[in-house]
């Protein structure tokens, strides 16, 4: 028995509640899950019904979940029946063009950028429904190259600067991505150091052949980030952390870099979510914002969440950024050190 046990395991990227599902054959016999969770499939016999255990869950019990192929056509006929959001034209973020108190980057992705990387807005195709994404135990070997680490943050986390602060604390074992910027040169900047520093014309031409995994335009210089930078940092055996938009994710989750994904949002206190509570500055690391800021804070890290929630590895709450640091710090260091799942097609 044990040689035939199923070797196929699954991440689960929706949420599944059996006793709200209409077309189970059982309600009772259905395997309730959340997205992000392990699911070890059991038979994939029946084309519309599998049966799963969740891994990690120690009833260790069997029940029904909807095969991928069943998800994926039932999520086309809501989407065409409108009782779906077309999850490729996402709401705009109110907070868009603001940049009060220090709360966002000061920079923006071009337009092609937001479209995907090679400027195109697909139609929704089936295989982005979000379903199962097929998964395996990695463990990265001290011969193999460092896994990227990946931040995205929703507003006022600040993750620029988190990264920072573990790089200043571990210099010799992580490392950013040296960005390319159009800027000139100050006197106590060094070529390759804080910036590639190129022309405009060089710069231009790195975008439009995609080399860039993001990049934006601030004060009318352009700054980057390429694929070849971070190449470069993991050459020399660094583990290479960067802090992108979440619309960089597509790009970077290939076998190549297997990215960690860490999204970071701050704490923010119960008391500060009621719109009645005082405005007036308080103490503490939101002290300092209105509700209105509050409120924009909340909703980036719920937008963040629905759209690119799938795709992340690990949530970091940050409380203030010492806790942060030092928690991330422990973070790196178990990626290194453990097994974590990653989708099958990268080690394939
Ligand atoms: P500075 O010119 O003072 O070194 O940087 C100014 C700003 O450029 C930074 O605060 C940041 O907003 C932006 N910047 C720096 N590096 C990058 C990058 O790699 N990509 C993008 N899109 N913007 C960057």
């Amino acid at each position: 028995d044990r040689l035939r046990e199923s070797k196929v395991y699954v991440r689960a990227l929706f949420d599944y509640t059996p006793l709200e599902d209409k077309a189970t054959p059982c309600q009772e016999a259905g395997l309730p899950f959340k997205r992000g969770d392990i699911l070890q499939v059991v038979t994939q016999d029946d084309p519309t019904w599998w049966q799963a255990k969740r891994v990690g869950d120690s009833t260790l019990r069997a029940g029904l979940i909807p095969s991928k192929q069943f998800q994926e056509r039932r999520l086309a006929y809501r989407m065409k029946m409108g009782t779906l959001p077309n999850p490729k034209s996402p709401k705009k973020p109110a907070s868009e063009g603001c940049d009060k108190a220090g709360l966002r980057r000061s920079f923006r992705l071009s337009r092609k950028d937001r479209q995907g990387s090679s400027g195109e807005c697909s139609e929704l195709g089936e295989t982005d429904f979000l379903t199962y994404e097929e998964v395996t135990r990695y463990q990265q070997r001290p011969n193999e190259r460092p896994r990227l680490v990946v931040l995205i943050g929703s507003l006022g986390a600040r993750i620029n600067e988190l990264k920072q602060r573990v790089i200043a604390e571990n210099p010799h074992r992580y490392a950013v991505a040296v960005p390319h910027t159009t800027r000139p040169k100050k006197p106590h900047e060094k070529d390759g150091v804080e910036y590639h520093f190129v022309t405009k014309q060089h710069f231009d031409a790195d975008a439009l052949n995609n080399k860039f995994i993001e990049h934006g335009e601030y004060k009318e210089n352009q700054y980057g980030t390429s694929i070849e930078a971070i190449r470069s940092v993991q050459a020399k055996n660094k583990m290479c952390i960067v802090d992108v938009q979440p619309e960089a994710l597509k790009r970077l989750r290939t076998a190549e870099f297997k990215p960690y994904v860490i999204f970071v949002k701050p704490r923010i206190p119960e008391s500060r979510l009621r719109r009645s509570a005082a405005t007036s500055p308080g103490g503490g690391e939101h002290g300092r914002l209105t509700d209105e800021d509050i409120q924009e804070m909340r909703q980036s890290a719920i937008q963040i969440d629905q759209q690119y929630g799938h795709m992340v590895d690990r949530v970091l709450i940050k409380e203030d950024s010492a806790s942060a640091c030092a928690e991330l710090q422990g973070i790196l260091e178990r990626l290194e050190r453990d097994s974590f799942w990653v989708p099958l097609s990268w080690v394939r």
